[in-house]
């Protein structure tokens, strides 16, 4: 079956077409038949870029108006004569459409097939993902227009894995009616992330996720660490929204947040204003005043920048710590997992988050850690080490596509 994975911004979209069938899925056979990615739509210079798996990008920049016109090239590109993907030929060679869909709140547990009440439901999450869930309903809007209200649509939440947390893990210490009013809680995110490594990690051992304790590290530009206990999520280091936790690109990650007020009236300026700097230009770029790039910041510590170093220093403190609460969460762990763009390339990053922690049983293997990089599937830690620490590369879209699959096939 031909699925057609959306991850719609507010003013991007990526896609996917992904070949997935239940054997396919047993084998991991699944094929990933093209990709794209637009930006600026809205603007009269929006950027297209598309991909044939295996062929050269085709870039093109063109007045998009909105979501519904990206998808609509995206329609053109891929039904073009000149275009020869493997079984697409016309719009009804694209079975299934699945959405990243951010925050489902408390009420999804899983993807579900859409419909009005899904919809009227993501909605009801606006408030809790302002600049996510609008555009995700945009997403799911356009694709109505364009392949007709017939074509099955799944949404898939970042949110759905992290249901399982008990009480004493999504609650905030503060006072109980912000729960019932106002739902005021941690819902965590990377969910479809935290949830693809931690079962490919079962699936290279052989392992039912009732014989695992896990702790999985995604670090891109958003980070975020989850405690796996029988295969379920127990506790995510994001939180209401994905600014709590981790130290990260842009995001301050955890803080005390009396600080937006001490530091709005120093500067005379809104609370919503130092809201912004503790999302948007705080974490790695804001201590290193250079860059939130992982690779740049390295490099800058490396000729002697003592804000990058001191920026490093912090994230892999940040991180380790994380680790060490979620080793207390659960009693130990049976293995950490690295993923994302930091975890899966940024070897020296995953060194300095895991050296010094032997007394909780972590030790990785400095060769094998320098190995894995750009896609590598590999475990990391010593021989000796009592946690193994592997290094999975995620892949969001894939679970999307299986879960449409599995949803849109089941009678
Ligand atoms: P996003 O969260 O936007 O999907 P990614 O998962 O692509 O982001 O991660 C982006 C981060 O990964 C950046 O900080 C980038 O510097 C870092 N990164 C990519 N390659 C490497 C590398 N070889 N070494 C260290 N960091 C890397």
């Amino acid at each position: 079956m031909n699925i057609l994975v959306l991850n719609t911004g507010s003013s991007s979209l990526k896609f996917q077409i992904i070949d997935t069938d239940y054997e396919k899925i047993e084998k991991s056979e699944d094929k990933q038949l093209a990709k794209g990615l637009i930006e600026r739509i809205g603007s009269d210079k929006a950027d297209l870029t598309f991909q044939i798996t295996g062929q050269d990008k085709y870039k093109k920049t063109m007045p998009l108006a909105d979501h519904k016109q990206a998808i609509d090239e995206i329609v053109n590109w891929l039904t073009d004569s000149n275009t020869h993907i493997d079984g697409i030929s016309s719009l009804k060679d694209i079975h299934a459409i699945g959405h990243r869909t951010v925050h489902g709140g408390e009420k999804f547990s899983s993807s579900v097939r859409i419909d009005e009440n899904v919809v009227a439901m993501v909605e009801e999450c606006v408030g809790l993902a302002p600049l996510h869930n609008p555009a995700n309903l945009k997403g799911i809007a356009a694709a109505s227009e364009t392949f007709g209200k017939d074509i099955p649509q799944v949404a898939v939440f970042d949110t759905a894995f992290h249901t399982t947390m008990p009480e004493k893990a999504y609650l905030y210490a503060v006072p109980y009616n912000y729960y019932t009013d106002y739902k005021v809680r941690k819902y965590g995110f990377h969910g479809t992330s935290h949830r693809f490594v931690s079962y490919r990690y079962r699936t290279l051992k052989g392992l039912t996720p009732e014989q695992t304790k896990i702790i999985t590290m995604h670090m891109g530009n958003g980070c975020s660490a989850c405690a796996i206990d029988h295969g379920k999520s127990i506790d995510t280091s994001m939180g209401m929204t994905p600014l709590e936790g981790m130290m990260m690109g842009t995001r301050a990650g955890d803080l005390d947040s009396s600080l937006i007020e001490y530091v709005a009236h120093k500067e005379n300026v809104s609370c919503e204003e130092i809201f912004n700097v503790i999302n948007k230009k705080s974490g790695l770029f804001g201590v290193s005043g250079l860059t939130n790039d992982m690779r740049d910041l390295e490099a800058e510590a490396q000729k002697g920048h003592k804000r990058a170093q001191i920026a490093l220093d912090m994230f892999a403190y940040r991180a380790k710590k994380y680790i060490g609460s979620y080793m207390a969460a659960m009693n130990g762990a049976d293995a950490i997992i690295f993923t994302g763009g930091i975890g899966e390339n940024g070897f020296e990053a995953r060194a300095n988050i895991c050296n010094g922690l032997t007394a909780i049983g972590i030790e990785i293997d400095p060769e094998l850690n320098a190995k894995a990089i750009r896609g590598a599937e590999m475990k990391i830690s010593s021989s000796t080490s009592k946690v193994e620490v592997w290094v999975i590369p995620t892949n969001e879209e894939l679970i999307i596509a299986r879960d449409t699959f599995r949803i849109v096939s089941a009678k």
